[in-house]
C-alpha cells in the first residue's frame, strides 16, 4: 500500500546549499565557529539553514536548508534536537 502523502524522492524540491561565514563565535573550536552564531534577540530571523537552540538561545547553522523532521546537534551546550513545524515555523526540541 502507497501512503499518497509520502512523494518519491525524486518530486522533493532539493535542499538549497549555504555558504558559512566566520561569526565570530567563539565558545566552541575554531574548526566549528561557523556552524553556531549567537541570538541577537527580538528583531533576529533564523535563515532557512538555522534553528534556535531552545536549551542555550544560541543559532545553530547548517550548509544545508533544514527541514522539519531533521536532527540537529548543539555543540556549546552538547543537546541533541529535532526540528518540527509548528504553526509554519521550525522549532528546534529537545531528544530525550
Ligand atoms: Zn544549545
Amino acid at each position: 500500500m502507497t501512503d499518497p502523502l509520502e512523494l518519491p524522492a525524486s518530486a522533493r524540491r532539493p535542499r538549497q546549499t549555504f555558504e558559512l561565514e566566520e561569526t565570530g563565535f567563539n565558545e566552541v573550536p575554531k574548526r566549528f565557529r561557523r556552524f553556531y552564531r549567537r541570538w541577537r534577540g527580538a528583531g533576529d530571523k533564523l535563515g532557512p539553514n538555522e534553528a534556535l537552540c531552545p536549551v542555550c538561545k544560541v543559532v545553530i547553522r547548517s550548509t544545508k536548508e533544514l527541514r522539519a523532521g531533521d536532527r540537529v546537534y548543539c555543540m556549546p551546550c552538547m543537546s541533541r534536537l529535532e526540528l518540527v513545524e509548528e504553526e509554519g515555523m521550525l522549532i528546534a526540541k529537545v531528544i530525550y
